[in-house]
């Protein structure tokens, strides 16, 4: 069975960063709906255009291109082992469509950590945080600076900060995630999938946390892929 991790928490509690860490020590796939979103605005396709007017106002992208996209992202061969999954699901209807498209393959999300992180810290990584264009790699100018400013420890490219980090684009991304996001950890929770993660710690921290919970999971570190540390 391939193991299907999603990680749920708010814009900024730091999913991006772990599902990178995770996916590096498993050699799993990383899956993330606003990721792959962004390439799209990059290449300007038709779906970027689209996702773009929606992004552009913190709401969420409609959920049949969301879902044909993420579920046509699960089907490449390098998701065959598993995946992480940040910032897919999103709302209730997205959850069941996972549900559903996972059980068509006979396979189950294994587990849903969900990282918490307070209304006045998520504020302050959303406004210092920086992306790289590469590979959308995540760093902040105070808690996870670049060695090098402005340039991708990992893969050399040039550090952005995304449109919609911005004051007003974040309010109102922090209350989309609130009213539509939030109740899905009641929906895991129920199915006895859910791990409350403390996201208000170094990135170490919350990744050895992540880890442990996973230890008896028949998920082995990739040794080709695996790396000393953050
Ligand atoms: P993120 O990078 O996860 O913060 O996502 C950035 C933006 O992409 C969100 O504010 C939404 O506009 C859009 N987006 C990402 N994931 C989803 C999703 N699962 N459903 C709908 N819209 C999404």
């Amino acid at each position: 069975m391939a193991l299907y991790l999603i990680l749920i928490g708010a814009p900024g509690a730091g999913k991006g960063t772990q599902a990178d860490l995770l996916c590096r020590e498993y050699g799993l796939a990383k899956v993330a709906s606003g990721e792959l979103f962004r390439e799209h605005l990059q290449k300007e396709t038709e779906l970027g255009r689209l996702a773009k007017s929606y992004m552009d106002r913190g709401e969420l992208v409609p959920d049949d291109v969301t879902i044909q996209m993420v579920t046509e992202r699960l089907s490449r061969p390098d998701a065959a082992r598993g995946a992480i999954l940040d910032g897919f699901p999103r709302n209730l209807n997205q959850a069941e469509a996972l549900d559903r498209f996972l059980a068509g393959r006979g396979e189950a999300i294994r587990g849903v950590f969900y990282i918490q992180v307070s209304a006045d810290e998520l504020m302050e990584r959303l406004s210092g945080r920086w992306l790289c264009r590469a590979a959308q790699h995540a760093y902040h100018v105070r808690n996870h600076p670049p060695k090098v400013a402005g340039i991708c420890d990992i893969d050399g490219s040039p550090l952005y900060q995304r449109d919609d980090d911005k004051p007003e684009t974040v309010q109102r991304r922090i209350q989309v995630y609130l009213e539509q996001t939030a109740p899905l950890v009641e929906y895991y929770r129920n199915r006895g999938l859910l791990v409350e993660i403390n996201g208000e710690r170094s990135i170490e921290e919350v990744f050895s946390e992540i880890k442990g919970q996973l230890v008896g999971a028949d998920v082995e570190p990739d040794q080709a892929s695996s790396h000393p540390g953050p």
